[in-house]
């Protein structure tokens, strides 16, 4: 058995990342920046009206003010500002030679025609400066940035309208079980649904990875083979779910090692998910996670993603937080580190759920994320700190 920390150190040592690729700016969310994006000028790229008012010289205030000019966002002045005089700006246009600050609008009054006053004693200069923001040739964006909606408009400002991002890594899904009938089926007498392959799918989808589901494959060696086969030419990643614990039906391994996949661990301290084993083979990569739900649920969550976005050129940072807890906590059995459904309360205490187990998938419906018990202890106190994995 080795530590879940050890296991993901061996998953990331073993990335080869994939090859890159340049979209339009438009499919660009969610993708992973495989370079540098480098502002193409300045930002702002002119001296910018934050209001709309009247451009002006601070020391002229507060008047009366001749209004030489109407300057609309999108036209150039014509006129320097001169002592005693205001040009009439709208937001977002340029704000003309001479003119150190604008007035609001609001802070005016008309006086004879072409004349306005101030009527404050003070106001902000409300200028936006040339360069203030962003100066030509600095990086904005960094490889390996996760490219979320904020990021499109520094994308669309700087003119990066092709960003090279990290191609999306094809996952394979294989769901392993005699028992097993797809969610669209009623379950005969000893039969249970399919979830996992679903689930495993809406996770690594989520983080863009492009899946294809070869199905549910009963505990036949031959059929394992085949298929094991079929998904390692088509794909970077493939994911089995169940058949990797110690049951007689239980052949993934083997099929995974038949197939040229050298298997660097299959089994973990970790409860739930301790049969999960990760192997590495030509050119493909594969996981055999656990065919309980929590199980396939977690290992997927600190393992596989982490691993996808590495392979993508990202630096997944683990969602680890410290709460305390609400009520003392104990186990007899420390040999694995336990993960433990928790739910917040208002209060900022995590609380444990009723949970049955790694079958128990219905028990993370609303929780806030999993507490974890490290190895070789057997109790936390009510009120100590536990460190989480937020979900
Ligand atoms: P296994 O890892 O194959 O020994 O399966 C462990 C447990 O998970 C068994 O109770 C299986 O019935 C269940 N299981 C296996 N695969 C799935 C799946 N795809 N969806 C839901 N439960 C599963
Ligand atoms: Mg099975």
């Amino acid at each position: 058995m080795i530590p879940s920390g050890e296991a993901l150190k061996i998953v990331l040592n073993n990335v080869r990342p994939l090859a890159t690729e340049t979209v339009s700016w438009h499919d660009a969310c969610g993708r992973i920046l495989a370079k540098d994006v480098v502002c193409d000028m300045d930002m702002p790229p002119f001296n910018k009206s934050a209001m709309d008012g009247y451009a002006c010289r601070r020391e002229d205030l507060p008047g009366p003010l001749h209004v030489i000019e109407t300057i609309p966002a999108g036209v150039t002045p014509t006129q320097e500002v001169a002592p005693g005089e205001c040009a009439k700006i709208m937001t977002g246009a340029e704000v003309p030679e001479g003119a150190d600050c604008v007035i609001m609008v609001e802070h005016t009054k008309e006086e004879d025609e072409n004349y306005i006053r101030f009527t404050k004693t003070t106001t902000d200069t409300n200028i936006c400066y040339h360069g203030e923001d962003v100066q030509s040739g600095d990086i904005v964006l960094q490889r390996g940035t996760r490219l979320a909606p904020r990021h499109i408009p520094v994308l669309t400002g700087t003119g990066c309208v092709r960003p090279e991002v990290a191609v999306q890594p094809k996952v394979g899904i294989i769901a392993t079980g005699n028992e097993l009938v797809e969610p669209e089926c009623l379950p005969g007498i000893s039969q249970i649904r399919n979830t996992n392959s679903g689930q495993l799918r809406a996770q690594v989808e989520q983080i863009g990875a492009a899946v294809t589901y070869y199905g549910i494959v009963p505990d036949v060696e031959s059929e394992l083979d085949a298929t094991l086969k079929c998904a390692m030419e088509a794909n970077d990643v493939v994911l089995f779910s169940g058949g990797v614990s110690m049951g007689d039906y239980d052949f993934v391994p083997d099929v995974m090692t038949r197939n040229g996949i050298d298997i660097l661990f299959d089994s973990l301290a970790m409860k739930p998910g301790k049969p999960t084993t990760f192997g590495v083979g030509a050119s493909t990569y594969c996981f055999g996670l656990p065919g309980n739900p929590v199980s396939a649920f977690l290992q997927c969550e600190t393992l596989v993603k982490p691993f996808l976005f590495a392979l993508m050129g990202h630096a997944f940072q683990a969602p680890w937080t410290e709460k305390r807890i609400a009520e003392t906590y104990t186990r007899k059995k420390t040999a694995r580190e336990a993960w433990i459904p928790v739910t917040l309360s208002k209060e900022g205490i995590v609380q444990p759920t009723s949970y049955h187990g790694s079958a128990h998938i219905a028990a993370l419906t609303d929780i806030f994320g999993f507490m974890i018990i490290p190895q070789s202890i057997a109790s936390i106190s009510k009120g100590d700190k536990v460190t989480v994995w937020v979900l």
